[in-house]
């Protein structure tokens, strides 16, 4: 059963009832759903927690009511792993990564659209649909076509081919737009009001989306054992996912489900694309758009939608934001494989490019623990690490050949 109570205005606290919603009657600011956690503190337990499904459905108490079936691809319980190698890479003590590459489509996107989805499902809706930087394209088309939907993805015209591949595979309709992110953005808002049948997960349906992300917060602590870490770095885009899984954290303390500080959040940027860590460091109130140019296409929004609440949760906790060059995010896909033998995809190279800008900064402390998120599949941008990645040496098929090519010292080496 969801403890969730209905919806909340952001800016001035209007409540309103768990419908079809996303923006305030009363300041046109943006709505996130509430919970009776009096209500659920003592009903919720750690035993119930962990007796529910290895999905994010185990939580689905601490979601938007999904209705009578909530949809299920297998999104979520991703694995938590210790990174030991990685960790003495970058000097600190206790590091794990959040695997959000192994989920259905391959990014954390899965955990969203699956909350979103089976709201709009419950509310009536009939089509899927999304603004999409790539991977929210591709989860949505899969979710659609397994409850068998028709979806409308709108995606930048020059995103990276796998990403057009594996979101047109599913059979839904895929409309590039000759513009950035923002622009389709845009357009997706006027669309929402032509198309009132339309379930755009992220703009009309923006409430549920964004309480999927929670999840990740919820997941982290029940893999460590029930326990809080210290630091998390979280990649930015729009800011939901950094948000809420600050969000996820709070609603388990106010539980009472965990005891200890909120851990700290870290914010990832890539420089190509710095609005809410630039905004950070010049200690500005509101961000300033920024024209993205950087090879993390799924982290460049230039006009965050929720860029004033991630500053407001940087400082809140004590926090810090990193944005990190093309170069850096290149070098940290390769250091996070040859470590961890984890492959995955710009977002995750924005990640330890930014672990390593934070602890040579000195706001990551080295000696408390650290949860970083890897969000996406290396399979997603094989078009970024082209130059970069292939065989060591061509030879005949011959032992010779073989022989005296393994011969070279620098291609048989110890990592
Ligand atoms: C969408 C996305 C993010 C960030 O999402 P926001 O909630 O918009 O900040 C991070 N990593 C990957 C791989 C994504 O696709
Ligand atoms: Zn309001």
């Amino acid at each position: 059963m969801s403890f969730a109570t209905g919806l909340r205005c952001r800016e001035c606290g209007a409540t309103y009832p768990d419908d079809a919603r996303y923006s305030c009657d009363e300041c046109f600011g943006p709505l996130e759903v509430t919970y009776d956690l009096a209500a659920a503190r003592g009903t919720i337990t750690r035993a119930s927690i962990e007796s529910g499904p290895r999905s994010i459905w185990r939580y689905h108490d601490l979601l938007p009511d999904a209705g009578d079936a909530p949809i299920d691809l297998g999104a979520g319980w991703t694995p938590l792993r210790r990174a030991d190698r990685l960790a003495a890479r970058l000097g600190v003590r206790e590091l794990w990564l959040k695997d959000d590459t192994r989920n259905p489509t391959g990014s954390f996107k899965d955990r969203v659209v699956a909350t979103a989805l089976s709201s709009a499902r419950r509310l009536g809706f009939t089509t899927a649909a999304c603004a999409s930087t790539g991977n929210l394209a591709t989860s949505v088309a899969a979710h659609a076509a397994a409850i068998g939907w028709p979806s409308v993805t709108i995606i930048p015209h020059d995103l990276e081919r796998s990403k057009v591949a594996m979101s047109s595979i599913f059979g839904g309709t895929v409309l590039a737009v000759e513009g950035n992110y923002d622009d389709v953005n845009r357009l997706c808002v006027e669309l929402v009001d032509e198309h009132p049948e339309w379930a755009f997960v992220n703009v009309n349906l923006r409430p549920y989306y964004a309480e999927g992300s929670k999840t990740l917060a919820f997941e982290i602590v029940e893999q460590l054992g029930w326990r809080l870490p210290a630091q998390v770095v979280v990649p930015v885009a729009s800011g939901s996912q950094f948000t809420k899984v600050a969000k996820g954290f709070d609603q388990l303390l106010a539980l009472d489900l965990v005891t200890g500080a909120a851990p700290r959040m870290f914010a990832a940027q890539a420089a190509g694309c710095s609005p809410i860590a630039t905004a950070f460091a010049r200690g500005d109130e509101f961000v300033t758009p920024q024209r993205p140019s950087t090879i993390a296409r799924s982290l460049a929004i230039g006009n965050p939608a929720d860029g004033p609440y991630v500053l407001d949760e940087l400082r809140r906790g004590g926090g810090d934001a990193g944005s990190v060059s093309d170069a850096a995010i290149l070098d940290g896909i390769a250091e996070l494989a040859e470590t961890e033998g984890i492959f995955a995809e710009t977002a995750g190279g924005v990640t330890v490019a930014t672990l390593h800008q934070l602890v040579e900064r000195g706001t990551l402390d080295p000696e408390a623990s650290i949860v970083a998120i890897i969000s996406g599949h290396g399979l997603k941008t094989l078009d970024a690490i082209a130059d970069r990645a292939g065989v060591s040496a061509t030879v005949p098929p011959s032992l010779a050949a073989a022989e005296a090519a393994l011969a070279n010292d620098r291609l048989v080496v110890a990592r």
